[in-house]
């Protein structure tokens, strides 16, 4: 019989496939009874798996070839965990104690050791509770695949149930054949969804507990639009959702129409769409109609599909490539913002208590100034090819903007004295994401050439509601209007202080912020490029008048659902009534 769970639904669409895991996190751990004349099998699955996460590790290894040093020793540590006596006997003795399943009892194993490491006061040693975390993730990888008959790449196409979609998962599956994503963590603007709409696929997140319980093989219907999950779907379930994907394709025909006409409202006001990106993968499917140019491009994301630090020359060659392709537009590179829930697996920082509060973006890269440094010249280099922007992430003080400045008029100054070619078109901006850096838009003005509001951190911090928490996830509501309110101010002040600013949080893709955003003064709107189209539809069907009459009233309200209600009738009666000619 049909079973439904509710769920968050992070990227619009609709898919039917059957459902198949990727890998399950720690804590969703399958726990069953084992009988007494299986114990010895369900040793001797442990050592099988426990072998085979050994070999997988070696081939890693070996594909890594003549990686640093530091490198490889991760994962001769992690080879020697996996096959280290003292793990495989405390598993097998919890097997025969408890009479439980391997995943369950390695389970237990690794919490133990990981809070035997966790109570010890040093990095070093802390550290060591990640790999052993690590490496019970492996095992269990290797165990659950065999338990679900999970046999990797077969050539359909299926549904995609995994803890958080992370860039590396690129590598793992082919995205030609996920026709939708299911997430045990996460909300709708964590990386993972940003990703899975980056990527135009369906996805719910926020599952939690209930991941690891869905039946791998079976059909699932993924319902995004509703924020819905049917297992186990009957015949005419199916047939319902069938005519709903045929009835969605035809609107999103009238939206593809218009991707290449012009970014402008009835009355003709001209509105920048520009493209959030986090590798050239999104820029091959772009046409060049659909925006004006990127104004994000996330550099931490190639910085985490790989196993090392990118050298100077090697970043030179990416950032060059993109800059390349975007014939004489501009191109925002965001240097690395890796920290809180971002983590570089070869980088790896102190655990903290707080890591959004934490070391991360240009706290860390100022700190760590090699890697900053490595960056800056790979990026000023590419302003050689076409007009670059770059950008500061989670900048809190305007110390950090003077010191990053220095740096920058630094290395401009040190190729040109080299002959090094430096762009003409080479400018410097800060992204707001703090609330009281906000405070400060003014003096921020001075200091640079534009500004980028990254509203999903800032709505965050404004609402003091964690993005990746599915728990307080119905809490993160960017139609709060405190939030709506504080975008309105920034946009005001950097309008008359003449400052390019442009919005590059999710809502500026989300078609119902549109009239508010425009309302407001947004002219300059960056997004997942997927959304670029219905954007522009948005735009196209209303004036600049009504929407600033729109956000009047709306300013006045004083709760999320009356705001949502408003737009949404507003929505409701300017969508497709008139539109640009
Ligand atoms: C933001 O915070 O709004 C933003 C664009 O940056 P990210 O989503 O990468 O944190
Ligand atoms: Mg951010």
């Amino acid at each position: 019989m049909v079973h439904e769970i509710s769920a968050i639904a992070a990227s619009p669409g609709i898919a039917i496939a059957p459902l198949r895991h990727l890998r399950l996190a720690g804590e969703f751990v399958p726990r069953y009874g084992i009988e007494d004349d299986e114990l010895d099998a369900e040793c001797e699955r442990f050592r099988v798996a426990c072998t085979k996460a050994a070999e997988a590790l070696e081939r890693l290894k070996e594909k890594l070839g003549e990686a640093a040093e530091s490198v490889l020793g991760i994962y001769d540590a992690h080879i020697a965990l996996v096959t280290d006596p003292r793990l495989q006997s405390d598993v097998e003795a919890g097997i025969r104690k408890e009479k439980i399943n391997a995943e369950a009892a390695l389970q237990a194993v690794v919490t133990g050791y990981e809070q035997i490491f966790r109570r010890i006061d040093s990095v070093t040693v802390r550290e060591r509770a990640a790999d052993v975390r690590d490496v019970g993730r492996q095992i269990t990888g290797m165990l659950l695949q065999r338990a679900q008959g999970n046999d990797g790449d077969d050539g359909l196409d299926f549904i995609l149930a995994v803890d958080e979609f992370l860039p590396s998962d690129l590598g793992k599956v082919d995205t030609k054949h996920v026709r939708g994503i299911v997430m045990g963590e996460g909300g709708r603007y964590s990386h993972g969804a940003i990703l899975a709409k980056s990527l135009g696929i369906p996805c719910v997140v926020g599952l939690e507990h209930e991941l690891a319980k869905l039946p791998a093989g079976g059909t699932v219907i993924l319902d995004a639009e509703r924020g819905r999950l049917l297992v186990d779907p009957d015949r005419e379930t199916i047939e319902r959702y069938e005519e709903r994907i045929e009835e969605s394709t035809a609107a999103e025909q009238r939206i593809f129409e218009v991707r290449l006409s012009q970014s402008v409202t009835i009355d003709g006001t001209p509105v920048t769409l520009l493209a959030n990106i986090e590798g050239t993968r999104e820029l091959d499917a772009l046409e060049p109609g659909m925006f004006k140019g990127v104004g994000l491009f996330r550099t931490e994301f190639a910085f985490m599909e790989r196993l090392m630090f990118p050298s100077e020359e090697e970043q030179f060659e990416l950032y060059s490539k993109i800059v390349e392709s975007m014939g004489g537009r501009n191109v925002t590179f965001r240097t690395l913002d890796i920290g809180g829930d971002k983590p570089l697996q070869y980088f790896r920082t102190p655990v903290e208590r707080n890591p959004v509060l934490g070391w991360r973006g240009i706290r860390l890269t100022l700190q760590w100034r090699d890697i900053f440094y490595t960056q800056m010249r790979a990026l000023i280099r590419a302003s050689s090819k076409g007009p670059v922007s770059i950008l500061l992430p989670m900048v809190t003080t305007l110390g950090e903007v003077r010191q990053a400045r220095e740096i920058l008029d630094k290395i401009v100054g040190d190729l040109r004295s080299d002959g090094v070619d430096v762009g003409s078109e080479l400018f410097f901006g800060v992204m707001i994401e703090v609330p009281s850096f906000a405070m400060m838009i003014d003096e921020v003005c001075d200091l640079v050439d534009f500004i980028s509001v990254g509203s999903n951190d800032l709505a965050q911090y404004l609402l003091a509601v964690d993005r990746d928490n599915p728990r307080v996830a119905g809490m993160y509501d960017p139609f709060h209007p405190g939030v709506l309110r504080f975008l309105a101010q920034i946009v005001e002040r950097t309008t008359v202080r003449d400052v390019p600013c442009s919005l590059c949080g999710e809502i500026a893709g989300e078609s119902e912020f549109v009239p508010l955003l425009l309302g407001m003064g947004w002219r300059r709107l960056s997004m997942t490029p997927v959304f670029l189209p219905r954007v522009k539809l948005a735009l196209r069907s209303v004036t600049i008048d009504d929407c600033v009459d729109l956000w009047t009233e709306v300013r006045a309200m004083g709760d999320a659902e009356s705001v949502r209600d408003r737009v949404r009738n507003f929505v409701r009666t300017t969508n497709g009534a008139r539109e640009k000619a």
